[in-house]
């Protein structure tokens, strides 16, 4: 994978693996060889259990009370999966930086990985930039990649579940207007594409 300046496929693989948590080895390498990973060697059980740690080291920094706290964790990362940053043309697809050492098992790499690609998209782009999801029941860690930073769905469909919700707490509210039953979805379709 060639990390881009702010870190965004790194971020956005880890968001994937939260949240729908790969379930044996085999998958954790076809997802990871989806989102641009090359691999070097055959994945393991081992390198699930140290993807599943990266992950939940990861999510502590998704949960983190403020920015202070989502910093140190981060760092925390960062020093364990410190090793010197070195230019390479492993895949012979241009040079690019990798953040690690040469030949880990896929388990570090992800760790490393994850771990600087985090740090790159909070510092590029903002410390703010990571979160759950606003739909209460959808527990789905993104992370935010828009122009305005101001993301608040993992999807349009969440995005337009909310819509509809607040639409209708709207409808309870003014009950005794008749008007509103002719009105459905024209204005529905108003609110949710106003909102995302
Ligand atoms: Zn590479
Ligand atoms: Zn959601």
């Amino acid at each position: 994978m060639h990390l881009n300046p702010y870190g965004e496929d790194a971020v956005n693989l880890a968001a994937d693996l939260v949240n729908r948590p790969p379930a044996d080895a085999e998958e954790l390498a076809a997802r990871c060889r989806t989102a641009g990973l090359v691999l070097e060697r055959p994945t393991t059980a081992e390198d699930l259990d140290r993807a599943r740690y990266a992950l939940e080291s990861w999510e502590k920094v998704v949960d983190a009370a403020d920015e202070q706290e989502r910093a140190a964790l981060v760092n925390r990362m960062l020093e364990e999966a410190a090793a010197y940053p070195r230019m390479t043309d492993h895949a012979g697809s241009g040079w690019h930086l990798h953040y690690r050492d040469d030949r880990k098992p896929l388990g570090d790499v992800l760790f490393s990985l994850i771990a600087v690609g985090t740090a790159l998209h909070l510092a590029g782009r903002g410390m703010h930039r990571l979160r759950r999801c606003a739909v209460a029941e959808c527990d789905a860690v993104f992370a935010d990649t828009s122009r305005t930073g101001r993301q608040r769905y993992c999807s349009q469909l969440c995005a337009n579940r909310d819509a509809v919700r607040r639409h209708r707490a709207r409808g309870q509210e003014n009950e005794a207007s008749s008007m509103y039953k002719g009105k459905s979805s024209s204005s529905v379709r108003k609110s949710i594409t106003g909102s995302v």
